[in-house]
């Protein structure tokens, strides 16, 4: 399962990877598409704003007056047509004959672009778009001169002008999420549709020859570009993946420890029968071992013989006890098991168990220390079962005992409860063990819990009687410091 969880995690990073870079190549097509339309836009509108220009400036050279010499006509055009900024005529000689006067800079780039162009250009009426210095751009127009000959018109751009008589009209309401803008040489943005601060550039067209050295960018708002919004898709992939990963170790930790549950379980169970087995094997063989001395008549006094009876009587008591454990256990188990709570006093019931233990005390040379606080109130109480529980408690005490043979019982009030305890000074529960000892099976150690025979039921019993009784059980005990286990039994069932 941990190989295939592992394999899976690398295929799906690879595929993740490869999907993120064919998303991004896509996106970035997409985007690149939507530029080049949008270049074409502008050239288009660029060409035909030059046109109607070009109109009035063919008029304007053809005017008597210009022919002449006088300059007004070329003046009044560029005057009623702000976008050309400044305007150059030039005959084929080389001859300036706009404007009247030139500086000696202006002269060697008119003559360099004069160079520049080839003799064919000169009667096509063709045009052009050169760049000048300082990032100005210039159209470049052949014009029939009449008298004058071939005419060119060498026209620099108002900047002004083309934002916003081309690039705002050609460029509105193209963009969604993304903001177009228009960069020249030097990468400044002559136009943005938007503020372009903390956007990401995401790529860039030329204009080719209607802008020479303008490029048209797309920008992403911050945390929108495709390669950021391909990371996030990609990061919430990743995420819910490791979420699967998380599910799929979770479940393979439950079933790992549901497998082990189940098998120490089956272990427990196997000591149990084991373990009950052979606690009953010992009363019965020395039942059987008295008889059978009884039976031949070997005991030689009256005496002999009425502790011969009474070590009968005992161990089938402690027989009876055994059994009663297991079967009160198997009904438990199957939930068959019934209380009949009615409202009587503890003290006769610890007297019962009392009496019951009074002999094998005696002979194991037990001290019984019991202190019953006189006026106790009367409770809601199984008697049979609140016995066998007690019975259980006090067996335990004197079973882990070791060296020391001092049992104390004690009963009294303390606030709304009845508080039954059975103290011993033995061997002691380490604190890790101290709610494991209630569940069903469960021994401290091997199944031959510290040498001493038990079936593990015992304290379950105990736990399920006293919540029977709408109380709970609770222990006290360190290792080597003997154990306190406290019944705590309600006044009444609902409070
Ligand atoms: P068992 O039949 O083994 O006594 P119980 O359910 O009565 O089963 O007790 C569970 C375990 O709790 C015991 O095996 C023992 O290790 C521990 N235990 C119970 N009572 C005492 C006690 N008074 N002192 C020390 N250990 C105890």
């Amino acid at each position: 399962m941990l190989l295939a969880s592992a394999i899976l995690a690398v295929l799906a990073t690879l595929s993740l990877r490869r999907w993120e870079a064919s998303a991004q190549r896509h996106v970035h097509e997409q985007a690149r598409d939507m530029a080049t339309m949008c270049v074409e836009k502008v050239e288009t509108a660029l060409v035909k704003t030059e046109d109607e220009g070009l109109v009035g400036l063919r008029r304007a050279v053809l005017d008597p007056e210009f022919t002449a010499g006088r300059p007004h006509s070329i003046q009044a055009w560029l005057h009623a047509t702000p976008f050309f900024e400044s305007a150059y005529i030039v005959n084929r000689g080389g001859g300036v004959l706009y404007p009247p006067r030139w500086s000696p800079e202006e002269g060697a780039t008119l003559a360099a672009l004069r160079a520049e162009i080839p003799p064919g250009f000169w009667d096509r009426e063709s045009r052009r778009h050169v760049s000048l210095g300082g990032g100005d751009v210039a159209l470049i127009a052949a014009l029939p001169g009449g008298s004058l000959g071939p005419l060119l018109a060498v026209l620099r751009l108002s900047e002004q002008e083309l934002r916003r008589g081309v690039l705002e009209k050609a460029l509105a309401g193209l963009e969604g999420q993304s903001v177009l803008a228009v960069l020249d040489a030097s990468d400044r943005p002559v136009y943005a549709a938007r503020p372009l601060d903390r956007a990401e550039r995401v790529l860039t067209v030329p204009f080719g020859d209607a802008l020479p050295t303008w490029r048209l960018a797309l920008y992403e708002p911050e945390g929108l570009s495709p390669r950021s919004a391909v990371r996030r898709q990609a990061g919430l992939f990743a995420a819910v993946f490791v979420l699967l990963l998380g599910v799929i170790g979770v479940g393979l930790a439950a079933s790992y420890r549901l497998v082990r549950r189940e098998s120490e379980m089956a272990r427990l169970k196997s000591d149990f029968v084991a373990n009950v087995s052979h606690d009953l094997k010992t009363p019965l063989a020395l039942i059987r071992m008295y008889a059978e001395t009884l039976e031949m008549n070997r005991v030689p006094s009256e005496a002999n013989r009425r502790e011969y009876y009474g070590v009968i009587t005992r161990e089938s008591e402690r027989l009876s006890r055994l059994i009663d454990n297991v079967l009160d256990f198997s009904r438990i188990e199957s939930g068959a098991q019934r209380y009949t709570l009615v409202r009587r006093h503890v003290e006769p019931v610890i007297h019962e168990v009392v009496d019951a233990f009074r002999h094998p005390f005696a002979q194991a040379g037990f001290k019984l220390e019991l202190s019953v606080e006189p006026d106790l109130p009367e409770i809601p109480l199984d008697a049979e079962a609140l016995a066998q529980a007690l019975a259980n408690l006090v067996d335990n005490a004197m079973k882990y005992s070791g060296e020391s043979r001092r049992v104390e019982i004690r009963a009294g009030r303390a606030g709304d409860e009845v508080r039954i305890e059975v103290a011993d000074d033995g061997i002691g529960i380490p604190a890790p063990e101290h709610t494991r000892i209630f569940e069903k099976f469960y021994r401290i150690g091997s199944s031959d819990t510290q040498g001493r025979r038990g079936s593990g039921v015992g304290l379950t019993l105990v736990k399920h009687i006293v919540e029977a009784h709408g109380g709970r059980v609770s222990v006290q005990s360190r290792p080597g410091e003997g154990s306190r286990f406290t019944l705590h039994l309600p006044l009444t069932m609902n409070g």
